[in-house]
C-alpha cells in the first residue's frame, strides 16, 4: 500500500498542541512513557506466547534497546515486542487509545483558558507516545507485528496529520526516533538527549526496575595498562564501542523498604498505574507458607480514577511468577470493592503457564486473595489511627467502593466496619466508626441506629429522630446509595444489630421505659380504636397498618416500614435507576401525645360523619410523607386543602 495521510482526532490534536507548546520542565518524562510503552509490549508478547508456539520463539531475548545520532540529532528506541498492525497504528498512535480522554480534553481546554500551558497536567497525566513532540519536531514509527512480515511507518510532524506507509523492520516490535529540535540556548533546562550521560541518568531515575534490559551501545576509551595500573609506555588509546545495560531490572517489590527511595517507589506506581498523582501511601508484605509463597507491592491511590465507578472497571494488581511478568489487572488477586489498590503481586510458588482462565479456582491464588484483602484492610485502619485527617481525605473519594464489601463479601464485615466512616447525629460534620459509635451508646441501648435518606438536612428534620433525640440517642445518617444495600447483608457489629430508626416497633430505654411505653401505646391505641380503622380504610391504598407511635414526640405523624420491606429511599434509587419495582405499602404512625390527634378524636367522637375528618386524614398522611423528604402523590389537592383550612381559622 503506498503513503496514506490521515488526520488527527480532535483530542489527539488537542493533546499534541499542548506537548509542542509545552514550556514543561520535566521534558525528559518522554524517555520514560516510551520505555513504558515498549516494557508493556514485551509484556504483551511474553503473554501471548503462553498460547502460542510460534510467539514463544520471539520471547529469547526480549529487550529494549536505545540508540543515539548526535550528528544527526535522532534519538531512537526500539523494542522487540508485539507491535503493530497497519490498522492497530492508526487506532493507537492516530487516536488517544485511552478511555480517560473525554476527561483530559476537559482538564486542556481549562489550563487553555486559564492561559496555563499546563505544565503540572504534562507532570501529572501518564501522556505517553505523544511526550515525543515535547522534545522532537518530528517522530517517526515503525512497526511489525508479531508473527507478521508487514511492517509500517507511521510519521508526524505533529502539525494535524500524520502519513502511513510500507517500511522495513528486521524483528517484530517497534522502533521509534525523534528528530530532536534544536537546542534552546536560552532554556535552562534544555538537556542533550543525545549525550550517552543524559540518558543514562534519566533511565535510572524513571526507569530503573523495568523488567527488561535496556540496552545502550556506549563508548569506551581503552589504554593497556601495567600491573600498577599505569599507562604502558608507548600504548595508545583506543576506542570501542560497547553494549551496555542502563538498567538495573531489580524488582522494586522484592527489596527491603529501607533499600527503596520514595521517589523510586512513586515512580514505579506511576509506571503500573498510569495514574498522574503520587500515591497516597504503600505497603510491601512477603507471605511465607508452605506451598504459597508471595511478595507483594501495594499502592493506595490518593485520588479517584475516572473508571472507579464504571462497570467492569479494571483492578490494578498485576501479577509476576517468580520476576515473569504475568499479566496486568489480575481481577482474582483482589475483591471488586477494592479495585482502587495498585501494585505487585510476585508468587514463587505458582506455575508461568497459570492462564486467565485457570486463576479464579486456583486454590493459591485464593489464598493471596485473603492476605491482600486482610493487609489492605489492615492498613486502612492504620491510616485512620495515624492520619484521621488524611483518612477522611481518602474515604470521601473511596468510601462508597469500600462499603460495596458490606454487602459482596459479608463475612469481613468486622473488618471492614473498622474502616467504615459514617457521619453520626453526634456531630454536625465529624466521621466516626461504627465501633467509636458503640462505644458511646447509652445505658440500655442494645441496638445500633441508622437512618437511611437522600440528604444529611432531610434526615436531621425526621420526625424518625424525635423518640432518639429525646433519649439522647445517636443516630448514623446514611446518605450514601450504596448505605440502603449494605445495611440489609451487614446488620450487626460487635453481637449488636444495626437497625433502622424508620423500621418496625421502635423500643428505647430500659425493660420498665418499654413496658410502660408500650402500656401507654396500647391504652391509646384501644381509646381510638374506631378512629384508626377510619384513618385506615380511607388511606387503604397508601398505608397496610395505622397505629399509636411511640416514635414521635413533636410531630403528629409518620410512615414507617414493616421489618423486611424495601425503604422508600431505596425504592426511589431503584426507580431512578430504571426499575420497576412496585410500590411498597407503609404503616402510619400517630403521635399519642399531638393535640391534632387528640382534636380529630374529639371530632369523631361527636360526629363520625363530619367531612373535616376525612380531609385531615389526608393532610395528615401528606405531612408524614412530606417530613421525610418525600413526594406528595396530588400536591395540588394538598395545597387547596391547605387553603380551605386558612381560611376557616381567618
Ligand atoms: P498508553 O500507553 O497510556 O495507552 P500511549 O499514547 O502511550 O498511551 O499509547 C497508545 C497505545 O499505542 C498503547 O496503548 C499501545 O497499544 C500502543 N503502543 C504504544 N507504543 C507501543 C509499542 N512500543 N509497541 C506496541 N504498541 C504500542
Amino acid at each position: 500500500m503506498s503513503t496514506t495521510t490521515h488526520n488527527f482526532k480532535t483530542e489527539a490534536r488537542q493533546l499534541l498542541d499542548l506537548m509542542i507548546h509545552s514550556v514543561y520542565s520535566h521534558k525528559e518524562i518522554f524517555l520514560r512513557e516510551l520505555i513504558s510503552n515498549a516494557s508493556d509490549a514485551l509484556d504483551k508478547l511474553r503473554f501471548a506466547s503462553l498460547t502460542s508456539e510460534e510467539l514463544r520463539q520471539l520471547t529469547s531475548d526480549l529487550h529494549i534497546r536505545i540508540a543515539t545520532d548526535a550528528k544527526n540529532r535522532t534519538l531512537t528506541i526500539t523494542d522487540n515486542g508485539i507491535g503493530m498492525t497497519r490498522d492497530e497504528i492508526i487506532e493507537y498512535i492516530g487516536t488517544i487509545a485511552k478511555s480517560g480522554t473525554g476527561e483530559f480534553a476537559e482538564m486542556i481546554k481549562k489550563a487553555s483558558e486559564k492561559k496555563e500551558a499546563g505544565p503540572e497536567l504534562i507532570g501529572q497525566f501518564g501522556v505517553g507516545f505523544y511526550s515525543g513532540f515535547m522534545v522532537a519536531d518530528k517522530v517517526e514509527l515503525i512497526s511489525r507485528k508479531a508473527g507478521t512480515n508487514e511492517a509500517h511507518k507511521w510519521e508526524s510532524d505533529g502539525q494535524g496529520s500524520f502519513t502511513i506507509s510500507d517500511a522495513q523492520l528486521e524483528h517484530n516490535g517497534t522502533s521509534i526516533t525523534l528528530y530532536l529540535k534544536p537546542e534552546d540556548k536560552d532554556d535552562e533546562d534544555a538537556q542533550d538527549y543525545t549525550a550517552e550521560w543524559t540518558i543514562r541518568q534519566i533511565v535510572k531515575k524513571y526507569s530503573d526496575f523495568v523488567g527488561y534490559p535496556i540496552r545502550m551501545k556506549v563508548e569506551r576509551t581503552h589504554i593497556e595498562r601495567d600491573e600498577n595500573g599505569k599507562p604502558k609506555e608507548g600504548a595508545k588509546e583506543e576506542t570501542v564501542i560497547e553494549e551496555e545495560v542502563l538498567n538495573s531490572m531489580k524488582a522494586i517489590w522484592l527489596k527491603p523498604e529501607k533499600d527503596v527511595t520514595e521517589d523510586e517507589y512513586k515512580d514505579f506506581y506511576k509506571h503500573i498505574s498510569h495514574d498522574w498523582n503520587a500515591p497516597l501511601r504503600w505497603m510491601t508484605f512477603k507471605a511465607e507458607g508452605a506451598s504459597n509463597e508471595f511478595n507483594a507491592l501495594l499502592y493506595l491511590p490518593e485520588k479517584p480514577g475516572f473508571d472507579l465507578y464504571l462497570p467492569n472497571s479494571s483492578r490494578g494488581i498485576n501479577l509476576y511468577v517468580k520476576r515473569v511478568f504475568i499479566m496486568n489487572d489480575c481481577e482474582d488477586l483482589i475483591p471488586e470493592y477494592l479495585r482502587f489498590v495498585k501494585g505487585v503481586v510476585d508468587s514463587e510458588s505458582l506455575s508461568l503457564n497459570i492462564s486467565r482462565e485457570i486463576l479464579q479456582q486456583d486454590r493459591q491464588i485464593q489464598t493471596i486473595r485473603k492476605t491482600v484483602t486482610r493487609k489492605v484492610l489492615d492498613s486502612l485502619k492504620k491510616l485512620l489511627k495515624e492520619d484521621r485527617e488524611k483518612y477522611i481525605a481518602f474515604w470521601k473519594n473511596f468510601g462508597s467502593v469500600i462499603k460495596e464489601g458490606l454487602f459482596k463479601e459479608p463475612a469481613y464485615s468486622d473488618k471492614l466496619f473498622d474502616c467504615c466512616l459514617f457521619q453520626t447525629t453526634a456531630s454536625p460534620s465529624e466521621w466516626f466508626t461504627i465501633g467509636e459509635y458503640a462505644e458511646r451508646m447509652k445505658e440500655g441501648q442494645d441496638k445500633i441506629y441508622f437512618l437511611a435518606g437522600e440528604s444529611r438536612e432531610v434526615l436531621e428534620n425526621s420526625p424518625h429522630l424525635e423518640a432518639f433525640k429525646e433519649k439522647g440517642y445517636e443516630v448514623l445518617l446514611l446518605t450514601d446509595p450504596v448505605d440502603e444495600v449494605w445495611v440489609q447483608y451487614s446488620n450487626e457489629f460487635d453481637k449488636k444489630k444495626i437497625q433502622s430508626a424508620a423500621r418496625g416497633k421502635l423500643e428505647l430505654g430500659s425493660e420498665e421505659e418499654r413496658k410502660q411505653a408500650e402500656d401507654t401505646r396500647k391504652q391509646k391505641e384501644e381509646e381510638w380504636k374506631t378512629l384508626l380503622e377510619f384513618i385506615q380504610k380511607k388511606l387503604s391504598n397508601n398505608v397496610k397498618e395505622v397505629r399509636v407511635s411511640s416514635r414521635l414526640s413533636s410531630s403528629a405523624a409518620c410512615l414507617v416500614s414493616e421489618e423486611g420491606d424495601m425503604s422508600p429511599h431505596l425504592e426511589a434509587l431503584l426507580k431512578a435507576s430504571g426499575k420497576d419495582v412496585p410500590p411498597v405499602k407503609r404503616i402510619l404512625e400517630l403521635n399519642p401525645r399531638h393535640q391534632l390527634l387528640n382534636k380529630m378524636q374529639q371530632l369523631f367522637a361527636a360526629n363520625r360523619s363530619d367531612s373535616r375528618i376525612e380531609d385531615y386524614t389526608d393532610m395528615l398522611y401528606a405531612q408524614a410523607l412530606l417530613a421525610e423528604g418525600g413526594q406528595l402523590p396530588d400536591p395540588a389537592g394538598f395545597n387547596r386543602k391547605v387553603a380551605e383550612l386558612m381560611v376557616n381559622s381567618l
